[in-house]
């Protein structure tokens, strides 16, 4: 005769070592738990649960590459750097970390403050 033990509650798998040891590595390398559950078999509501189940400490967000911003998602400091033109659906800020002291990256502060036409760089 077969009957199932009910889990601890989680949904859409089974913790089995393998996956929980999965699940860790994952997390600590600092992927998403969308993707972990991806990776895993398991829906996200389920990584979540189990994440906060162990004790897993919320780690740092791994930085990533520069993605593209729109004026709606601005937040913190980034370089806003206009690239294509307002109104564009492609239209977006540059977004990557300024240099200190200046609205724009690197790159863009260098072409901020030298205008051709008009001749007039300001003084560092
Ligand atoms: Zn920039």
């Amino acid at each position: 005769m077969r009957y199932r033990i009910r889990g601890d509650g989680m949904e859409g798998g089974t913790w089995t070592q393998e996956r929980v040891e999965q699940l860790i590595e994952l997390w600590e390398g600092g992927v998403t738990t969308a993707e972990i559950g991806r990776r895993i078999g398991v829906t996200k509501n389920a990584v979540i649960g189990k994440v906060h189940r162990i004790g897993l400490v919320p780690r740092v967000v791994i930085e990533r590459p520069p993605q593209r911003r729109n004026v709606f998602d601005f937040n913190g400091l980034i370089c806003m750097w206009p690239i294509g033109h307002p109104g564009d659906e492609d239209f977006h800020f540059c977004g990557t970390p300024p240099v200190d002291g200046k609205p724009y990256c690197a790159k863009h502060a260098g072409q901020a403050y030298i205008r051709p036409k008009e001749g007039k760089p300001e003084a560092a």
